[in-house]
């Protein structure tokens, strides 16, 4: 079975700030025993470069910090990652939380401050309307449960 799961979560330096998030390797080893991974960064499949200024969702849109209307970047890389989910038959997605295009449930507010609010991420929401099943980093277990 193939499992969507955010590039920076597998060690990929895709991240804003060119770094990346992996996760530890107990956890890497049980998700690889039940799926195969297909990586995908959706900030990058929309056009952004690592590394890139950090941005957050402001209602329906996106915006970096100094300002740049970055929606339609966003967008793309939504719709580009959920091509991908479709392509490769995966029923659920591993997101890296709290991002504004990978988290699910919870998302900064938009005012580069560190609040979080009620929310998700562009690719996130998008993967969800389309019925794939969106775990955060922090639910592994429950994932490695329902499947
Ligand atoms: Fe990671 Fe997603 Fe951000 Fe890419 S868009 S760096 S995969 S959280």
């Amino acid at each position: 079975m193939n499992l969507l799961i955010s590039g920076c979560l597998l060690g990929l330096c895709c991240r804003y700030d060119g770094a990346c998030r992996p996760l530890p390797d107990n956890a890497l080893h049980a998700l690889q025993e039940k799926f195969h991974l297909i990586p995908a960064c959706p900030e990058q499949l929309g056009g952004l470069a690592s590394p890139r200024e950090p941005s957050e969702r402001r209602g329906g849109r996106y915006y970096s910090r100094s300002g740049e209307d970055v929606t339609a970047q966003y967008l793309r890389g939504a719709a580009e990652t959920w091509k991908l989910a479709k392509l490769f038959d995966c029923p659920a997605a591993l997101m890296k939380e709290r991002s504004p295009s990978c988290g699910f449930g919870k998302i900064y507010d938009g005012s580069f401050s560190g609040v979080l609010i009620p929310g998700n991420g562009a690719a996130a929401e998008l993967l969800a309307r389309r019925g794939v099943r969106v775990y955060g980093e922090s639910r592994i277990q429950e994932l490695l449960a329902a499947f």
